[in-house]
């Protein structure tokens, strides 16, 4: 994902830090239908698997080999759909792949939940490893089939998208990034899915143990408005919204086909000096998560797509 700007960026922290009051941490008891000590066990189990996953490495395989290992019920029912295709990027034609698992609901409508699982091209010759940024919720999604595999949707579908190619092969700019949801959103054009889609929601950097979700403003805001009740609803609302900022995410190939968009997302993955300093750096390590961030996250997912439902 990209940030609109950098000073601007700073800026938006800097008055959203004075404006906002200090919130402190819901002592209310939870009953987790997805726990986030699984999640994060499923994260190291991932990163071990597959520590880097840049494009047309033997990682990336494993970490392809990883997700449909954990959908193999949904396989046999053909409903782990493998979305192979080519992408023009700065480097040439590169094979790339999606994964969509789909669990069927019970009225006409789909909620998409997304997340991208490659690591960054860029990047290949450091060690980065992206335990927030890809692995996590690469995890939490596989967590999320294994909660919807024994708890099927009671209203629309949910389907999983693990994309491929979401960040850039060179430098980011519209034409270099998001390849597998500008791919999968212009196919679902073509194919009429589209249509169905209630909401496309982006699961980004949200394990980072000092997480606060951005109030992230290319998202629709009818869904950021059910995102902030699930906050209430789940005892979670001081992980949400200190600050606010637009995003370029794999929600905006969506956004701009008209589809409810909702990115779920903390940008400031870093210190208090420098916010940044752990995004795209060889620091993006397992260390860096936490069982209970992940638990938030799982919470706010769930209560999410309840609120959909129910929209
Ligand atoms: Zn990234």
């Amino acid at each position: 994902m990209n940030f609109r700007s950098r000073a601007l960026r700073r800026l938006t922290v800097l008055l959203t830090l004075a404006v906002s009051c200090v919130s402190m941490p819901s002592a209310r008891a939870q009953a987790h239908a997805v726990s986030g000590q699984a999640v994060y066990k499923l994260t190291q189990e991932y990163l071990a698997a597959a520590p880097k996953r840049y494009i047309g490495s033997p990682g990336h395989t494993a970490a392809e080999g990883f997700i449909k290992q954990h959908f193999k019920p949904e396989a046999a029912k053909g409903n782990l759909i493998t979305d192979n295709f080519s992408a023009h990027t700065p480097i040439g034609q590169l094979s790339m792949t999606n994964y969509i698992v789909k669990f069927p609901g019970k009225k006409d409508g789909i909620i998409v939940l997304a997340t991208h699982y490659e690591t960054n091209y860029p990047l290949k010759d450091i060690n980065f490893f992206g335990a927030n940024d890809g692995a996590c919720t690469t995890a939490l999604l596989i967590a999320l089939g294994q909660y919807y595999r024994e708890h099927p949707p009671q209203g629309y579908s949910v389907w999983l998208v693990f994309d491929d190619g979401e960040e850039a092969i060179k430098e980011w700019s519209s034409s270099d990034s998001l390849y597998g949801t500008r791919h999968l959103a212009a196919k679902w054009s073509g194919d009429g899915t589209i249509s169905h889609i209630k909401a496309f929601i982006v699961a980004d950097m949200i394990g980072w143990k000092s997480m606060n979700i951005t109030k992230e403003s290319n998202s629709t805001p009818w869904l950021l408005d059910l995102l902030a009740k699930s906050g209430k609803d789940t005892g979670h609302v001081s992980y949400l919204f200190r600050d606010s900022q637009a995003i370029e995410d794999d929600h905006l190939p969506f956004k701009q086909r008209s589809v409810p968009v909702l990115d779920i997302i903390d940008y400031q993955y870093g210190t208090s000096q420098d916010p940044e300093a752990f995004h795209h750096t060889e620091k993006d390590t397992i260390d860096k998560i936490s069982p209970a961030s992940l638990q938030v996250s799982a919470d706010l997912f769930l209560d999410v797509v309840k609120l959909i439902d129910q929209h």
